[in-house]
């Protein structure tokens, strides 16, 4: 879409070729190929994509590497929508309308001997990579965080944190579960990592202060949801002021105009508003 820096994917080194985790929507596929061949290496060799979550923006690739043979692995949650991703598709057509091929490009089903599920408590030994699972559900409901050594891929659960901004919690629907994302802050505190990787976008300096400031903005965020949920309102007429609350909290912090649109396309405000209404609503129908 003409923006950097927004969709980060991470490439590493192993006895068994490449390792990937999360490969973006097929839209970027050539990009990150140019990307993978600027760093000395091949796409082809990679044999391995570990896929945070489902999302379009972080799994929307995977197919283009299964066809060459890589294992793809994915929260059993996960697993059959990529195995059969037509009404996945469909769904996020709901929202997206005309404006899923320029988005995410096409979308594949892949080989289920390719597919690999993979939950909470899982270590795989990738090429000599020893890479452990965490379930980190909240953001959605088939999200898993890789830890290799002192390191932790995050995907989403970790929030949005652009050049060095604050951190914001992308809400999009179905899944936005406050109570099970705060559980899932907490798993990522307790591994107490060095380095925490972000897909929106980057490495962050201080792993602890970030999720504890992401935290508080997600508290914060549902809790100015509420009120409006409970009056009734709908998405769209609340999304104008949510805009409007929200880049100036980031404006606040120092945020750069440019760096507010990055924020904007890593985190759509009109998915935020729209998750959080659906976590009230079943919160309040007691589905959660
Ligand atoms: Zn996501």
């Amino acid at each position: 879409m003409g923006e950097s820096s927004v969709i980060a994917v991470y490439l590493l080194e192993s006895d068994d070729g490449l390792i990937l985790v999360d490969c973006g929507p097929e839209t970027v596929f050539e990009g990150l190929k140019t990307a993978i061949a600027a760093e000395g290496y091949d796409w082809q060799d990679v044999r391995h994509v570990l896929l945070t979550h489902i999302h379009f923006d972080h799994a929307g690739a995977a197919w283009k590497f299964a066809q060459n043979g890589a294992k793809v692995y994915v929260h059993p949650i996960g697993l059959a929508h990529m195995q059969n991703p037509e009404k996945l598709w469909n769904s996020a057509k709901r929202i997206y309308q005309g404006a899923m091929e320029s988005l995410w490009g096409e979308m594949h089903p892949i080989d289920p001997e390719l597919l690999v599920a993979v939950d909470e408590g899982d270590r795989l030994t990738l090429g000599g990579v020893q890479v452990d699972v965490h379930y980190t559900p909240g953001h959605a409901v088939h999200h898993n965080a890789y830890q290799i050594g002192d390191a932790v891929f995050a995907g989403d659960v970790a929030g949005v944190k652009i050049h060095g901004g604050p951190p914001v919690p992308p809400c999009p629907p179905p899944d936005i579960d406050v109570d099970a994302w705060k559980r899932s802050i907490q798993t990522l505190r307790d591994l107490n990592p060095t380095h925490l990787y972000l897909a929106h976008f980057g490495a962050v300096d201080a792993p602890l202060a970030h999720l504890d400031a992401l935290e508080a903005t997600l508290d914060d965020w549902a809790m100015w949801i509420k009120p409006h949920f409970d009056a009734g309102a709908a998405p769209a007429e609340v999304t104008t002021d949510f805009v409007a609350y929200t880049q100036e909290q980031l404006r606040k912090a120092g945020v750069s105009e440019a760096d507010l649109t990055r924020y904007e396309a890593g985190n759509p405000s009109f998915m935020s508003v729209t998750g959080l209404m659906r976590y009230w609503k079943l919160k309040e129908a007691g589905r959660l």
